[in-house]
């Protein structure tokens, strides 16, 4: 998820674990506060909003329509290998269903494992996170609740707000932000749920990663009541950011066009 203009900088870092963690730390630690570990939940967005209370009939319909939901939400979860990690600091703000617009892929750019790379996230200062990190044997470590914002995009390039048709509207704390004096747009963030995948480029795409990267989108498309968002890559926010990495691109289309890699 580095950027090619930190690239060098990022470089002895980058043996231990990368992710997300643009350059430029800003000095300090974070302090690194005890994790939230969580059991799993399948509680999905809550679609009750969806019942107003114009008769028995619609109440009625409401009901079945969030429990089917509720069921499709578990059944999607129970697919994953799944654990949680939180930490406060590395949530960002609020991010209610009616924000989530984009899926964004990413490359770790490093084959640290996925705890690896989250310590590295909270004990860099940067405040740098994605929502999952899938490792190459399909694990995946969720850090950040979709509900919240993680910072896994950054800047973006050319327009990249009106581009994306998204705005920055106060949600984001914008904590840990590193300026730019190149790049002006800030706003996926707010409006996306980010996904690392453990790889170095030049490196194949694991089955079992790749199956798990599916099944962790059925996830996302399921919790949002089966629309998660258009799905990305991080150098598509950003032009010239490394990842994904070239290997990825057929898998990229693939994504795009139907939601799984094949
Ligand atoms: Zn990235």
């Amino acid at each position: 998820m580095r950027n090619a203009r930190t690239a060098l900088a990022l470089t002895v870092v980058l043996a231990v674990a990368s992710g997300c963690a643009r350059g430029g730390a800003q000095g300090g630690s974070s302090g690194s506060a005890a994790p939230v570990i969580r059991e799993a939940s399948a509680g999905g967005v809550g679609s009750a909003d969806g019942a107003d209370s114009s008769g028995d009939a619609d109440a009625v319909a409401a009901h079945d329509a969030a429990a089917t939901d509720a069921d499709a939400v578990a059944e999607a979860r129970a697919k994953l290998m799944l654990t949680e990690t939180y930490y406060d600091d590395l949530q960002h703000g609020d991010k209610g269903a009616a924000y989530q617009k984009y899926i964004v892929l990413h490359d770790t750019e490093g084959d640290g494992s996925a705890d690896g790379v989250l310590a590295y996230w909270e004990g860099n200062g940067n405040l740098v996170a994605a929502h999952f990190i899938v490792n190459k044997d399909g694990s995946i470590l969720q850090c950040v609740p979709m509900d919240r914002i993680a910072h896994h995009a950054g800047w973006g390039s050319g327009n990249a707000n009106e581009r994306f048709g998204i705005t920055e509207d106060g949600r984001d704390d914008l904590l840990g932000r590193q300026p730019s004096d190149v790049y002006t747009d800030y706003g996926m963030n707010a409006w996306s749920i980010g996904i690392e995948m453990v790889h170095v480029g030049g490196e194949t795409y694991p089955e079992a990663q790749l199956d798990a990267v599916d099944d962790l989108i059925a996830y996302i498309d399921a919790y949002y009541g089966g629309d998660g968002g258009t799905i990305i890559d991080h150098k598509m926010w950003r032009a010239g950011n490394s990842d994904t990495n070239p290997e990825f691109a057929g898998y990229l289309a693939n994504y795009q066009d139907h939601r799984t890699h094949d």
